[in-house]
């Protein structure tokens, strides 16, 4: 019985499948693609704001992905100098930084411990090559790839990304001005202090010489 039900299934599909679109599972690939789905994962690459891959790129080569990478497949060099992230902070950026994805499992977590979302996974799967070493080498100018792109292949995620990355520098901003205001108030309230005359007191006032309500106050001698 259970063989002549998914015979049965079989053939509804089958026949189905000349009227209704969602039955034919088969596409004529590579001239059809299926849409692959939002979570759906094969390589990391490198993100960028803007328009320039090197001057946007995120990454501040802390080199976190390197250390965390189980089969030991990414390779960073860190840079002499720095050039503004972000949030205008001054940071590091790799002057290398190479993926083998002959070697790469595609486990995601150099993505999971970024701190500063700069590595997410791509969809490209088209990667075959018919040389197996150099080739397969990703260097970092291959693997730079715009916040445009990881909005068109992660849509959802790409989102969250880019709100959790607007607070962060609201947040960085909020308290840059709070820092730029206290330190403001502390100066203006050090030269009010330095500014202030300073009252010395006489001999009389210091020895209790103040006179009664009514009375008019003792004249005192010129010499
Ligand atoms: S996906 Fe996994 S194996 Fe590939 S580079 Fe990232 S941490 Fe390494
Ligand atoms: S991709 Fe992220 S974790 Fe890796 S070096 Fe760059 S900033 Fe650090």
């Amino acid at each position: 019985m259970g063989i002549l039900k998914g015979m049965g299934v079989t053939l509804r599909n089958f026949a189905g499948s000349y009227f209704e679109k969602e039955r034919l599972i088969t596409v004529q690939y590579p001239e059809e693609r299926s849409p692959l789905p939002e979570n759906y994962r094969n390589f990391p690459f490198l993100i960028f704001d803007g328009t320039d891959p090197q001057a946007g790129l995120r990454c501040v080569a802390c080199q976190i992905c390197e250390k965390e990478c189980p089969p030991q497949c990414i390779y960073i060099i860190k840079s002499k100098d720095k050039k503004p992230d972000y949030v205008g902070k001054p940071q590091f950026y790799p002057a290398t930084f190479d993926i083998d994805i002959s070697v790469c499992m595609s486990c995601q977590i150099c993505v999971e411990v970024c701190p500063f979302e700069a590595i997410k996974m791509d969809k490209d799967f088209e990667l075959s090559k018919r040389e197996r070493f150099d080739n397969l080498l990703f260097r970092k100018e291959q693997l730079s790839k715009s916040n445009g792109y990881y909005h068109k292949i992660h849509p959802i995620e790409a989102a969250a990304v880019d709100k959790n990355l607007s607070d962060a520098a609201a947040a960085a901003e909020a308290k840059k001005k709070a820092a730029a205001e206290a330190a403001a108030k502390a100066a203006a309230a050090k030269a009010a202090a330095v500014s202030a005359p300073t009252t010395v007191a006489s001999p009389e006032s210091a020895a209790g010489s103040t006179s009664a309500p009514g009375q008019t106050p003792p004249e005192t001698t010129k010499p």
